[in-house]
């Protein structure tokens, strides 16, 4: 009797064993054959103990190594390719070379910041949120959003990791007045409109000492207003994207001098690019923007080549914290860029990429 139900725990345990640790099932079976059978119920108490705790050694070791406490999406407005590649940009040039990045992400239709901004931080495009235009105002648009979530807009990153991290801290820094609307400022621990591109940085670089957040955003304004100004790929544009890359850089040594370059991802990206002295329109020097992220769980020195579109990036930032994304949303995360930590049996490309020229 006590030998047929030891052999019904051996079929049960085996299945377990194979997912845990073959060599604690090897030493039941060793134990069971060689001791007294008045000695089998006590050896199998001891031997489900000790499956019981590798188990657990098990999970741990199966957690991923370097997973991210931290994102900071650092937006600056206006940012084009070809406003990195006709700058000096250090900063920028040292997170592509150890993180993951394009040059040819994909803003949204129409290239307007507002429908832009709204669709990095809303996993999903103006046909879902709305946002169609900079005229949009929580109470004045022309397309409702699908779903409303708290202050009566499309679900931001925000709220979502407010509801998937509770206690965490989130912080919002942004450099043009109107990105503050778009926001639901009560998921936020602090939402600043912040004064020109270096009070953007001293602030969110303090509350990033004071708070230590889980999600810090940053947007910086100075680079669109050179490009209207002046005209994009103007000298004053390169400078400023030159200024933008030495604030990014303020960031990235302040995340580094705190001691977290191992559970941080710093993402840097663009609303838009622009041509002459605007944008909104059709071009690919308007809707092409750089997409650069780096850090934990960030894969090193890779050029990605499958299509990164700006409403990944919410995505994106969501499955680094391991929080899940809004069922309203159509982003993905970019798993291209992620290492195989970050990387979930559902992310299988349904083909191979089709090249476009
Ligand atoms: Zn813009």
């Amino acid at each position: 009797m006590l030998s047929a139900w030891a052999s019904w725990r051996v079929c049960e345990h085996r299945s377990v064993a194979n997912r845990m640790n073959y060599s604690v099932l090897e030493l039941w079976i060793l134990l069971m054959r060689s001791e007294p059978r008045c000695y089998q119920l006590p050896t199998f108490c001891v031997v489900l103990v000790m499956l019981l705790a590798s188990s657990g050694q098990v999970a741990r070791a199966a957690e991923p190594e370097g997973a991210a406490k931290h994102v900071i999406v650092i937006g600056v407005d206006g940012l084009a390719p070809f406003g990195i590649s006709s700058a000096n940009t250090p900063a920028l040039d040292r997170l592509c070379e150890q993180g993951a990045s394009t040059m040819h992400a994909r803003a949204v239709m129409p290239t307007s910041s507002s429908s832009n901004w709204a669709s990095m931080i809303m996993g999903a495009g103006p046909e879902q949120h709305g946002i169609t235009s900079n005229e949009w105002e929580r109470n004045r648009f022309e397309i409702a959003p699908v779903v409303k979530g708290s202050e009566g807009i499309y679900p931001t990153m925000f709220s979502a990791v407010r509801k998937g991290l509770p206690t965490s801290a989130i912080g919002v820094f942004h450099d043009w007045g109107g990105f503050g609307r778009l926001v639901e400022s009560e998921s936020c621990d602090l939402v600043v409109d912040a004064d020109g591109p270096v009070d953007a940085i001293d602030r969110s670089t303090e509350f990033w000492n004071s708070r230590n957040p889980s999600l810090l955003f940053i947007h910086l304004d100075h680079v669109d207003h050179a490009g209207h100004a002046e005209g994009w790929g103007s000298p004053d544009y390169v400078q400023a994207v030159q200024l933008a890359d030495r604030l990014i850089n303020q960031v990235v040594t302040v995340v580094e001098k705190t001691g977290h370059k191992s559970d941080t991802v710093v993402i840097v990206t663009s609303d838009h690019g622009g041509v002459d002295k605007g944008h909104g329109g059709s071009t690919m020097a308007e809707i092409e923007i750089p997409w650069i992220a780096w850090g934990a769980g960030i894969r090193t020195g890779v050029e990605l080549k499958k299509p990164v579109n700006t409403y990944d990036t919410a995505a994106t930032v969501l499955r680094l914290l391991d929080v899940p994304a809004p069922a309203c949303w159509v982003g993905r995360p970019v798993t291209e860029a992620l290492s195989q930590s970050k990387q979930s049996e559902d992310d299988a490309a349904p083909s191979e990429p089709v090249a476009v020229e």
